[in-house]
Parts: C-alpha cells; structure tokens; sequence
C-alpha cells in the first residue's frame, strides 16, 4: 500500500542526552499510502549515529492500513531526544523535490502533532493535536522529559505596523527632529515609491516579522494625493502573497489628513470598496479634528468596518482628541471596534485624571496600542530636566482593564530610525520604559503581543486554544520571561499546522 517513495530533507534538533542540542539534518524517505494519500516519514537519521543514545523508533504514524511489520524497519523519526516530532505529516504534494545531493528544510507541511512543548497556562509538558490547519486538542504530553522542552507561544501579532513606509534611512537628507519633521520628510521620500519598491521593503519586513514569530499583522497603508491608491493597490496584493504565512489587516490611512487633501476623501471610500479591512484615522494632522473624526466613524459605519485611529502623538496633556474619540464611540454604539495607537498625551494627564479617561475607555471597550520606540522617540524633546518617556500610561491602562497591545510602528525611517523587524526588541524597550521587569510582567507583554492585539484587530479563531488556527511559534526557552530576554528568532513558526519558518 505504500508508494511513491520520495527522498526528503528536514531538518531536526536532536538532544543528546547530555543537555546539548545539536542541529542535524536527516535524510528522510516519505511514502505515500495508495488508499488514502497520507503520507508517512521514515528515516535512518544517519547523522545522528554518534549520539550514543539512539533509540529504536517506532511507527511514524498511525495510519490504519499501515502495518509497521510490512514496512522497512527503518529507524522513523519518532523518539524522546528528537525536540520536536513533525513527524505525522499530511498534504506534502507541495513539497519540492531537494536538489540532488542538496538538502533542504521541510517547509509548507502540514503536521497534525507537535509533542512535548511546554505552553504558557500549562504546568507540564503538552501535545498539540492539529486536524486542518485548527487546533484540536491540547492535552498532557506523552512524553514526560521537561530537560530542554520548548516554549509555545502563539503567533505574534504586530496590531500597527507601516509597510510602505519602512527601511528609509538611506533615503533621508536629514534626521527629524520631531513630528512635523517626520511627516513632512517621509511625505517628500513618498514621491519616489513605485509598486516594486514597496514591494520589496514590505517583503523584508514581513519575512523579517514571521522569522520572528508574527503571524499577524495590521499595517496601515497611506492614501494621499501623491500616492494616490498606489500603496494600498500594491499591499492588497501582498495580502494575497502572503496568505499562508502572515495574515495581513490592511487599514485605509491618511496619513496627510483628509481634508487638507483634494483626493484623500475619496481615495479612503475607494479602499474600503477595494478590500480594505479597517478605517483609519488621524485627526492630529488635519484642518479640524471633529470633521476628520465625524468621517472616518461615518465610513467605519457605513462599510461596517472597526476603526484604528492615530490619535494624541505628543506630550502636551491639552491634546485629547480620545475624549472626541469616546463620545462618538458611544453615540454610534461602536464598542469594542475601535482601537487608538500611540495616546501619548494621556501620559502627561494628571494621574486622577488619566486614570477617569481609562476606566472610560475601558468602558468602551477601545483598544490601546502602545508604540514604544516611535513614542520614546518624538515625545518629551523640550524636557531639560526630568524629561517624560513619551509612552500611554500603559500600566495605569491595565490596571483600569483597558485592553493594551504593544506593536512595532515603524522600523527605520524619520518617526523612528531604528528597528529590525523583531517586536520583541520593542517589547523589550517597553518593559525597561513602563518598569515591567518581573516574571508576571513578561507573562503580560505576551498577552499584548499575542490576545490583546488579536482583540484589538478583531480577530476570531486566534490563540492555544482548541478550535483554534494552529498559529504558534516554538521557542528555544524555559519562559516568557526567558523569550524577553533571549529575544531570539523562534525555532520554527507555524500558520495554520504548516511550518512557515525556521531559525
Ligand atoms: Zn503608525
């Protein structure tokens, strides 16, 4: 019953014995089963033949018809040292043929299990059961041997990310010095972007991010008389591109304002139209905040779109635009559809204050997605003294149980020259800003990498969970705290039970 026997190439941690993980690469054989096209994996491992303490393996999979006597008794990549055992493998079609003599990883295959992990909310070890790209079944691992398990997380999800605009620098006569200077240099360097070119610097990131662990992204694409529909044209088709690996959220963003603009009204109406899945919003950078507000909630409205505003980017505590923010939110009954990035302002709020605005928020159910590294950046400039971090009160944010995200923004250009497309580098720089330096703190800038940015973008069917897509990214490291310290690429990232990445 077995056939079509195809060579194959995955690379594999294999523990030891003596706490050490090698990389190793086996040689793998996959056999297709005639009666039912499952595919099985067997393996020699002939490289692993110095460990002395190789085991005899077992079945690969649990195919009915498969009867393991029938089969060549060849070692399957099936045993307590192998870290990772993706090894019940569904729907290879996709796989390509290695080069000869070259291997390469196993990439794209659908796996039903992977063994052994240590998750989060889980005290052990658990077995995570895939059936169709969802998860489902978690349950308490076969295998007991916590020595060098790795961590689960889900994937990532970076909740405000600029695409088009990333990696610049190279590009920019001058450095900004604050907001007006950023907008009005990136709005000059925009005049030169074709689809290509946008092309290639959103690729970067995105490969970058998933390397990183994102599966998710919201990236808010700019829509203005120079651009006109050019970026938003080019990132829908990198949504497409991107399907299996990333799941992009495109939000329709004036970043030059509405109103100030001949086309930009328009231009917004049209991306709604094209596929656009949020309404984005600015009202700091246009002719009268109410107007741009009363827009943006009424296009929200009418194509029954969440909102994502950019709202109160400064430290002056007299810009609170979120209080415009809230009202309509009520009024037009849309709680728990609108999400706010940077509120920096709020930080500057006297204390009683701030905290009245949170419990408000909170009440709306409006998101907040804290953006560290442009926020540190632009804010608190004029300080000469005791000069403010710049950042949303984030851990007054919480305690009010306002639901608080942490995302990337921008990466390398003039609102913030730094970044490589590793959130948690930004995670990090938000833990040392807000004092979030415990075990527990850690745990919770997981959650607004991982649940809380998924609520803030709306997403369904999301997290470790049964009925779940299978997203999730397995670390190299004993905690959440230890991954914020690391800050290492996952070992492999998965979207929906398929391996999309590799360390
Ligand atoms: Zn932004």
């Amino acid at each position: 019953m077995w056939a079509s026997i195809t060579p194959i190439f995955l690379q594999v941690w294999a523990n030891c014995g003596h706490g050490k993980l090698a990389r190793t690469r086996a040689r793998l054989t996959a056999a297709h089963c005639s009666k039912c096209q499952r595919i099985g994996l067997f393996s020699s491992l002939p490289s692993m033949r110095r460990f002395n303490q190789v085991q005899r393996l077992s079945r690969a999979i649990s195919h009915p018809a498969a009867d393991p006597k029938s089969l060549e008794r060849r070692h399957i990549a099936r045993c307590s040292w192998l870290k990772y055992q993706a090894v019940d493998v569904l729907d290879c079609t996709r796989i390509p043929s290695p080069p000869p003599g070259a291997g390469r990883p196993l990439e794209r295959c659908l796996v039903d299990i992977v063994r052994g992990v240590r998750a989060p909310a889980s005290d052990g070890l658990v077995d995570i059961r895939i059936d169709r790209g969802r998860i489902s079944a978690i349950t308490p691992a076969e295998s007991r041997t916590t020595d060098q398990a790795l961590l689960v997380m889900p994937g990532l999800v970076d909740s405000h990310l600029h695409l088009e605009k990333a990696y610049l620098l190279d590009r920019m006569a001058a450095d900004a010095s604050n907001l007006a200077e950023a907008i009005a240099f990136t709005s000059a360097l925009k005049r030169d972007f074709t689809a290509g070119d946008i092309l290639t610097r959103a690729r970067r990131v995105l490969d970058e991010s998933l390397s990183h662990g994102v599966t998710h992204v919201r990236c808010h694409v700019e829509i203005d008389d120079t651009l006109g529909l050019l970026a938003m044209k080019t990132i829908l088709a990198l949504k497409e591109e991107y399907a299996n690996r990333v799941t992009l959220n495109v939000v329709a963003f004036p970043q030059e304002g509405i109103f100030v603009q001949r086309t930009t009204a328009d231009l917004m109406e049209e991306s709604m139209r094209m596929g656009a899945d949020a309404v984005g919003g600015i009202p700091y950078n246009d002719r009268d905040v109410a107007e741009h507000l009363d827009f943006v909630f009424e296009l929200a409205a009418r194509f029954d779109k969440p909102l994502d505003l950019h709202i109160d980017l400064s430290d002056d505590p007299g810009q609170l635009d979120v209080l415009e923010v809230i009202e309509r939110t009520r009024r037009l009954e849309m709680e728990g559809r609108v999400s706010l990035g940077h509120l920096t302002s709020l930080g500057s709020v006297p204390v009683d204050e701030a905290r009245r605005i949170a419990a408000a928020l909170a009440q709306s159910r409006i998101s907040v997605i804290t953006l560290p590294v442009t926020d540190a950046f632009l804010n608190g400039r004029a300080d000469q003294q005791a000069a403010r971090r710049g950042l949303t009160p984030v851990r007054l944010l919480l305690e009010e149980g306002v639901n608080v995200a942490v995302a990337t923004n921008n990466i390398q250009n003039p609102f913030t020259p730094f970044g490589r497309g590793n959130i948690l580098d930004v995670a990090n720089l938000l833990a040392v800003l807000c004092h979030l330096g415990s075990a527990e703190d850690a745990s919770t800038i997981f959650r607004m990498l991982t649940s809380h940015a998924a609520s803030a973008i709306g997403l369904t069917s999301y997290g470790l969970e049964v009925g779940a897509d299978a997203d999730f990214a397995l670390y190299n490291a004993s905690s959440a705290r230890d991954a914020l310290l690391q800050r290492e690429r996952p070992m492999e990232v998965y979207k929906r039970g398929r391996l999309v990445a590799q360390a």
